[in-house]
């Protein structure tokens, strides 16, 4: 069977490991063709401001839970054994308090918080704390050996090995997605597949237009100071579209303090009295970031606003003919883009050896 072309749009998370693990198979030629690429930082590209840590939100028994179930093993290895991917381990603690019960990242971390989520047999480490360990405010609280990645380094990686198996890259912006399929687009000739990576922006590319794709807006303060582990609260004082956790990047990538979850918001600007509320409330939480000493203690490298693409119906991985060709769509992570990559990602070729399958009968 002659090779098949194949154009990934995206070079965020989503399409970077679909690349990844499509070059590792025969008889494919594979151009990832994105507006982004990593290196660039801008309000239309999630990847680079995750913190981005392994933290699973997903329901048991769901799709999104096998993606993000079968990405830890992919993610553990890159902790253990290529230190130049920017992941790490790193100790992880979730605390819940009584009074969120019922909002809205109570429910949505609803098996986060669980004393016995899925997921306690797929990390290490797995367990309830005691009671008497957690801080004033904290009534129950897990802890397990998670991984944290440095997205500066982590996405360079992706490319690097990509190009190491012969995947091009190129800058492109489509108004359509079969603005992808133009004679003499990609360098191997016609294009028999494109894989739809373009997170958020799905919403507004001509041929999908997905309505159901929303961003849920991030604002994070990125500091100098080190955590010792990586910590999350079921819920803040300050409303529920704010949030608060921490997490220390890999490799000298500093220390992310979050955030907010800002259904429906665009807004690409930090909010600076959103920035006070977050270090406050991470210092609170995790007092060694300056010695149990202000914010003031914080050494601040940078702000940043990154928006989630959350898809009513989780993300979509599927097929579908547009135009006379086949698109495999892969977007709508929300905030699991890094916790669900390498499942998604692998759904993603499962649809795309369907297809060249279907193909090679007709
Ligand atoms: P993106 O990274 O947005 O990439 C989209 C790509 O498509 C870009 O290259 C863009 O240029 C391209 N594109 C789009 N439209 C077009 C077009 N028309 N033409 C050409 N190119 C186009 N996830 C976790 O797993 N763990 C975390 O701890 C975590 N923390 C987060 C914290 C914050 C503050 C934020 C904002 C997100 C966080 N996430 C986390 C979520 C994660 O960042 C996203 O789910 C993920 O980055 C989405 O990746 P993507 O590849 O789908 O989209």
């Amino acid at each position: 069977m002659p090779a098949k072309n194949v154009v990934v749009i995206g070079a965020g998370v989503a399409g970077l490991t679909t690349a990844l693990l499509l070059s590792k198979k025969p008889g494919y030629k594979i151009l990832v063709a994105a507006k982004h690429m990593p290196g660039d930082y801008d309000i239309e590209y999630a990847s680079p401001w995750a913190g981005a840590n392994y933290m699973p939100v997903s329901i048991s028994g769901t799709k999104a839970a096998e993606w993000d179930k079968s990405t830890w093993g992919p993610l553990a290895d890159l902790a253990a054994n290529h230190p130049e991917a920017g992941v790490h381990f790193q100790e992880c603690e979730i605390h819940s308090r009584a009074k969120d019960n019922g909002s809205a990242t109570a429910n949505w971390f609803s098996e986060l918080l669980s004393p016995n989520p899925w997921f306690a047999k797929v990390v290490p480490n797995f367990r309830s704390l005691p009671t008497k360990s957690l801080s004033p405010g904290i009534d129950s609280a897990t802890s397990f050996t998670s991984v944290c990645i440095n997205t500066a380094i982590y996405l360079p990686w992706l490319v690097s090995q990509c190009l190491a198996n012969g995947v091009t890259f190129k800058r492109a912006l489509f108004e359509h997605i079969v603005d992808a399929t133009y004679h003499n687009f990609h360098p191997y000739g016609n294009v028999d597949i494109v894989v739809n990576c373009t997170g958020l922006m799905a919403s507004k590319l001509g041929g999908v237009q997905d309505t159901t794709v929303v961003p849920a807006r991030g604002q994070i303060v990125i500091v100098r100071n080190e955590a010792r582990k990586m910590l999350s609260v079921s819920g803040t004082d300050n409303g529920d579209n704010e949030a608060c956790y921490v997490m220390t990047r890999a490799a000298g990538g500093g220390t992310i303090l979050g955030g907010s979850y800002e259904k429906g918001s665009w807004e690409s600007q930090p909010d600076p009295n959103l920035a006070i509320r977050i270090m406050k409330r991470a210092v609170e939480m995790c007092p060694s970031l300056t010695n149990g000493r202000g914010i003031e203690h914080l050494d601040i490298i940078r702000h940043g606003v990154g928006l989630r693409p959350v898809r009513e119906g989780g993300t979509r991985i599927e097929k579908e003919r547009i135009g006379g060709v086949w698109v495999i769509h892969n977007y709508g992570a929300g905030g699991a883009g890094y916790q669900s990559s390498y499942g998604c990602a692998q759904a993603a070729i499962d649809l795309i050896e369907e297809v060249t399958g279907f193909q090679a009968r007709l």
